[in-house]
């Protein structure tokens, strides 16, 4: 007994992971995803347990029981979604007994509720529905507020490898998202709360723009690998490098202590590639300063098509800042609403250093801001074969940034397809804007 009551409290100490399974045939096609364990992966993180794997399984009796009977081997909390309707093919029940070896039994106030759920649309009972009412032996009754199906949540405790004993909980929860959803919420949150440890999570993210993730991973891993009870997390995409961090402690002051030491190690080593640790997109970073230094600003958009002011206007209160600007697709509008001479586009062509800058300052000229930016590049896949931008090569951008004084001018040459070189043009345009106004 003294042993099963410290293998019980071990248990509850560790840190707790969980195993999502989902049933359903149909998310086993392309048609239908598995979102359930996204809300449900959310929610348990939130009370501090990791989840650890997520299997998805169909509505196959044999192969329910054997990811079953691993998840229940591996995991501490297993949460079933789906498989508790009346048909042939819903099948948890019997295969989490059967992962068990537990029985089941029929509650008789259950079936008594799905007789009245019937009767209330005066229709008869179908015979499939009694299965509904199966309860794994020792399991509580979940209430659904939803549905027909009740879910289950089981509190056990299984013989591991050497007969050593381990605390399982095992949830069953309806696969309707809006069933699910309330279900977990209002039903196991409060259990599962009154089983764990008091768990506090404090998250940060620091964002960086146009730097390799290899080599955001190689300056700062020596940093964060010391930190073994903060998770750290990168994930790169569309020009954006984010460092996720998350430490999960007793109280919400200590998991916050830990998550804000590594960010300012982070920081410390990263310096100015840093756009934003407060969670701020790099637009707002860059309504921010410009609203700082008092600065207003332009663009004339050639490749880019507008998608540069898009991004811009999205941002609230920006128009304090964001005069507007131009999109100078053809040669003509370049002359007319930029002011770039004719010679300059004859001799150079419009893919040119030479354009971008008399873009950037005609747009700064014409409109009378602080600032002018002008984009022009060749997002393809086409070529020109004639003219003088015969020969340039398919991602070939140029971003020039003007102050009146001074004018940077930018040449990139950008990979991928067209949509891929437009959005990176208007990303390294607005890192230049950041970089200048830092
Ligand atoms: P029911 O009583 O409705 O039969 P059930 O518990 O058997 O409930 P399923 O039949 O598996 O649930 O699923 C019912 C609906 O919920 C389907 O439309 C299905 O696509 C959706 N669903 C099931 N599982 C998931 C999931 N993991 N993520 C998103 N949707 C899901
Ligand atoms: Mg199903």
């Amino acid at each position: 007994m003294a042993a099963q009551f410290r293998a019980l409290r071990d248990s509850i100490e560790h840190n707790m992971i969980a195993e999502i399974i989902a049933v359903g045939s149909e998310m086993l096609t392309p048609h239908r995803q598995d979102t359930n364990s996204l809300y449900l992966t959310a929610g348990l993180n939130r009370l501090g347990v990791s989840v650890a794997f997520k299997t998805i399984v169909g509505d196959n009796f044999e192969h329910l029981v054997s990811a079953a009977g691993i998840a229940i081997r591996r995991a501490d909390i297993v949460v079933f979604s789906g498989g508790l309707g009346p048909t042939e093919d819903d099948l948890t029940r019997e295969a989490a007994a059967r992962a068990l070896g537990i029985g089941a039994h029929r509650d008789d106030a259950v079936l008594e509720g799905l007789r009245q759920r019937f009767a209330a649309r005066k229709i008869p009972m179908p015979a499939n529905n009694q299965k509904q009412a199966d309860v794994l032996d020792g399991a509580i009754l979940l209430e659904n507020k939803n549905g027909s199906a009740p879910g289950q949540w089981l509190d056990t405790v299984v013989a591991g490898p050497q007969g050593q004993p381990h605390r399982k909980i095992v949830i069953l929860l309806p696969g309707p998202p809006g069933e699910l959803k309330l279900m977990f919420d209002s039903e196991c949150r409060p259990r599962l709360s009154a089983v764990l440890p008091a768990r506090h999570i404090a998250t940060r993210m620091l964002r960086m723009a146009l730097i390799p993730e290899s080599s955001v991973d190689a300056r700062t891993a020596p940093i964060y690998q010391k930190f073994t009870d903060v998770e750290t997390t990168i994930l790169a995409g569309k020009g954006e490098i984010q460092l996720h961090f998350s430490a999960a402690k007793p109280t919400l002051a200590e998991a916050r202590a830990r998550v804000d030491e590594l960010a300012e190690l982070i920081e410390a080593e990263m310096g100015e590639d840093i756009f934003s640790n407060d969670g701020s997109t790099l637009e707002e970073v860059v309504q921010l300063m410009l609203g700082l230094r008092d600065m207003t600003l332009s663009v004339a958009e050639s490749c880019t098509g507008g998608l540069l002011s898009e991004r811009l206007t999205a941002v609230p209160n920006i128009s304090r800042n964001f005069v507007g600007g131009a999109i100078v697709y053809s040669d003509a509008l370049k002359m007319k609403f930029a002011r770039v001479p004719a010679e300059v586009l004859d001799q150079y062509g419009a893919i040119s250093a030479e354009v971008a800058r008399a873009l950037a300052e005609g747009i700064r000229a014409e409109t009378g801001s602080s600032l002018g930016i002008g984009i022009t590049g060749l997002a393809g896949p086409a070529v020109p074969t004639t003219g003088p931008d015969a020969g340039k090569p398919v991602g070939l951008v140029y971003i020039g940034l003007s102050d009146g004084e001074d004018t940077q001018v930018k040449q990139l040459q950008l990979p991928g397809d067209r949509g891929r070189i437009r959005l990176w043009a208007s990303m390294h345009a607005l890192e230049m804007l950041r970089r200048y106004l830092q």
